[in-house]
């Protein structure tokens, strides 16, 4: 097994590009500034979705991104990136040109997999594809999906059989603007940039060139990418970590306090090196299981990543904002994000369902059979 080496910033292309986009971008708008600078395509081995994820190249990104942009803007890009893309580039018919358009940034494209009904169960979701001789119907909804308001399309993950088998579901790409489709803003103040919502799909009719992967393929191919998005999600967590801990110890230094400042408190430091530790944990856990995911999509691996990512930024940020005292409290600031940050624990699989994957493959990963 190899080990990864995470790269600091700056130095990418899209550090450069990111400071001298106007503040505020929300993620859609991102998208189409790193597309049109070719800053996508390189986070793929050989540049393209079908050969996986390069994780060195999409460190670097998300660290960029998780430096300049809020934490909305950065999911709006990182679903896109680790998971949609990757499953177009399974499929023929439209999601050929769709993935290309989307690698330049003229298309975004929405992951709607979540449905109104419980997220932890996926196979219960209700979202209907009938298939006809001349084409598909789509009907449902799906719920809290990212880049729902300000997507060009969306993958939707739909049954066309009844009943939770796995191979009863299936993935279509539909235009955002075909007729019967609709979005509205999820009812929420946090996620700022990243468009999530809620999508309607009331008998919208597609062509069968609009399956992608294969019908009854959708919860294998799903399981396959949501473990490049579990990763993805690690990464991320090393990046904000580590720039709430310099932001933090920052603070602390500069804070006055009876002849000194802050951070000469013993306590202060020792409060604050157990976070430092939990980030460490984190980002040594990430380096040693990145090869199986990126390059095996071992789902277990995947698992364990999301299930210390969520724990660590947990952590981390509820130390961070705390010893930032009503500081913690500024537009932007680590209780702001420590809010939102819970998405960690929650989006692409929360930490109970990722930790029952961790328990089904204990026995291997005991035996040294498993990274
Ligand atoms: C900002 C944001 C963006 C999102 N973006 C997307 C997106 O782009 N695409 C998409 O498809 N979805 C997206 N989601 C949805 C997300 O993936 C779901 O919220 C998640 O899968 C959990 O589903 P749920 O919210 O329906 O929770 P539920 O299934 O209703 O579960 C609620 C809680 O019950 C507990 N629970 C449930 N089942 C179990 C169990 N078996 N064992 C133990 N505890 C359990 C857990 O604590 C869980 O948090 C997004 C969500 C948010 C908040």
């Amino acid at each position: 097994m190899s080990t990864l080496t995470l790269r600091q910033p700056p130095g990418a292309g899209a550090g450069r590009l990111l400071d001298a986009l106007p503040a505020g971008l929300d993620g859609a708008g991102l998208w189409r500034a790193l597309g049109s600078e070719d800053l996508l395509a390189p986070v793929y081995r050989d540049r393209d979705p079908r050969h996986g994820i390069d994780p060195v190249a999409l460190g670097t990104l998300l660290t960029e991104l998780d430096r300049n942009c809020s934490l909305g803007s950065t999911l709006a890009v990182t679903v896109p990136l680790a998971t949609c893309l990757p499953l177009l580039g399974s499929g023929t018919g439209r999601a050929a040109p769709a993935l290309a358009k989307a690698l330049r940034g003229q298309c975004v494209v929405a992951l709607a997999a979540t449905d109104e009904t419980a997220g932890c169960d996926l196979a219960s979701l209700g979202t209907e594809l009938t298939v006809d001789d001349d084409g598909l119907y789509l009907s449902g909804t799906k719920r809290w999906i990212t880049n729902a308001t300000t997507c060009d399309a969306a993958l939707v993950l739909a049954r066309h059989r009844p009943g939770p088998h796995f191979t009863n579901f299936t993935w279509v790409l539909v235009p955002a603007d075909a007729p019967g489709v609709s979005a509205e803003p999820a009812d929420t103040h946090l996620f700022d940039g990243s468009g999530t919502g809620h999508l309607s799909f009331d008998r919208v009719r597609l062509g069968h060139d609009h399956v992608v992967g294969g019908r009854g393929r959708g919860m294998s191919a799903f399981a396959a990418h949501i473990a490049t998005e579990r990763l993805a999600g690690a990464l991320w967590a090393v990046a904000l970590c580590e720039r709430t801990l310099r932001d933090t110890a920052q603070y602390l230094r500069e804070r006055r306090e009876g002849g000194g400042t802050l951070w000469q408190r013993e306590g202060i430091r020792q409060r604050y090196a157990s976070a430092l530790l939990r980030a460490r944990q984190h980002r040594a856990l990430t380096g040693s299981l990145t090869h199986a995911v990126a390059a095996r999509r071992d789902s277990a691996a995947a698992a364990t990543l999301k299930a210390s990512a969520a724990a660590t930024v947990e952590e981390v940020l509820d130390v961070c904002a705390h010893l930032q005292g009503a500081h913690g409290f500024r537009t932007g600031g680590p209780q702001a994000l420590r809010a939102q940050a819970a998405l960690f624990g929650i989006g692409g699989g929360t930490t109970e369902v990722v930790l029952s994957i961790m328990a089904d493959a204990a026995p291997e990963a005991l035996a040294g059979d498993r990274p």
